[in-house]
């Protein structure tokens, strides 16, 4: 039996144990190391959907995860027990059209890990013992822990917005949102060579954690007038999912400059369009990571990114409700990840 956490509809989170997992001949067994709880999972829990993918069975969250291989089935040969691996969520068909032009992440028939935007859903990782295909699966024999492996997906979220962002270099970027994806998008866009990134949130402990992870300036959104900022950034990147921070984004922006929408914002909302017209703004959408989740491990294996700063928590898996009432709370937390007991 593995202990698992799964959400039946919002605020209605249970621990349960389960059957251990079958593994098919390219699966490996694996336990949890870490995982963290994403926003995505913090509005599963607290609103029973995302967006327009809405809990209709129970559903295990969690997309962010590392692990230790237990055992493998017999024709897995890209790991073996005890290895520490990476686990990319994201298993795209590999055979539609987006799929063929590299836009994997687009995938007509995806299926993300923890996520209800199938159904029967995708099951996440947020339990003791799982079977993951090996194609998911990156050793990793660096010493680095199984907390800033477990990063790589949220790190990748900030890397594939970057590169939606288009050539950054010498370039001043603003993000919105000093959270979690904020901060790996502040770490993105110094990594593609920005030469100044201002963060601006409506909390002060996000903005002291995008100082800590690089940013140069940061700005108390809810306190300066927009115009402080009217004009300055060449690209903008919306990492708060709120109308009011991409009004930021608009009134920061400068003519012909790129916004990147990064966060899920409410379904219906006023858009200036002719703003959007009239200034030739580029506004695109970056939805997860494709790529970016094998850069992020890259990142991540050499310490050449350090996420140690973000993860703010760890709690066993038996104190998950406590440790997703910690993570909405902004005012403590940055990154809160579970851990097997
Ligand atoms: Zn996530
Ligand atoms: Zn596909």
């Amino acid at each position: 039996m593995t202990l698992t956490c799964r959400i039946h509809a919002a605020h209605d989170l249970r621990l349960e144990d389960q059957a251990a997992p079958a593994l098919g001949e390219h699966d490996a067994e694996i336990r949890l190391g870490a995982g963290g709880i994403c926003g995505s999972d913090l509005h599963y829990f607290q609103h029973g959907r995302v967006g327009a993918f809405v809990v209709r069975e129970p559903l295990i969250p969690g997309h962010e995860a590392s692990g230790t291989v237990v055992r493998v089935g017999p024709s897995v040969t890209r790991v073996k027990p005890g290895d520490r691996v990476a686990i990319n969520p994201s298993h795209p068909c590999g055979r539609c059209d987006y799929c063929r032009d590299g836009r994997l992440n687009l995938c007509r028939h995806m299926f993300f890990l923890g996520s209800a935007s199938v159904f029967p859903h995708a099951q996440g990782m947020f339990r003791e013992t799982f079977a993951m295909g090996e194609a998911q699966l990156t050793p990793i024999a660096e010493d680095i822990t199984l907390g800033e492996i477990a990063c790589a997906e949220p790190l990748s979220i900030g890397l594939h917005a970057v590169h939606r962002a288009g050539v950054l270099t010498g370039k001043t970027v603003l993000v919105t949102g000093g959270g979690t994806i904020g901060c790996m998008s502040t770490i993105a866009a110094r990594l593609a060579g920005a030469a100044h990134v201002i963060v601006c949130d409506i909390a002060d402990r996000p903005l002291e954690m995008a100082r800590r992870v690089g940013a140069d300036e940061t700005v108390r959104s809810d306190q300066v007038d927009a115009k402080a900022l009217a004009d300055r950034a060449d690209v903008a990147l919306e990492a708060a999912g709120s109308p009011a921070a991409l009004a930021t984004c608009l009134a920061a922006i400068k003519r012909g400059g790129r916004i990147v929408q990064v966060g899920t914002l409410p379904a219906e909302i006023p858009f200036p369009a002719n703003t959007i017209m009239a200034r030739e703004l580029d506004y695109v959408g970056a939805f997860r990571a494709a790529q970016a989740f094998d850069w992020a491990v890259q990142y991540l294996r050499t310490r050449r990114v350090d996420v140690r700063p973000l993860v703010s928590a760890q709690l066993p898996l038996s104190r998950a409700q406590e440790a997703f009432e910690l993570a909405a709370d902004r005012s403590r937390s940055t990154k809160v990840q579970l851990v097997a007991d």
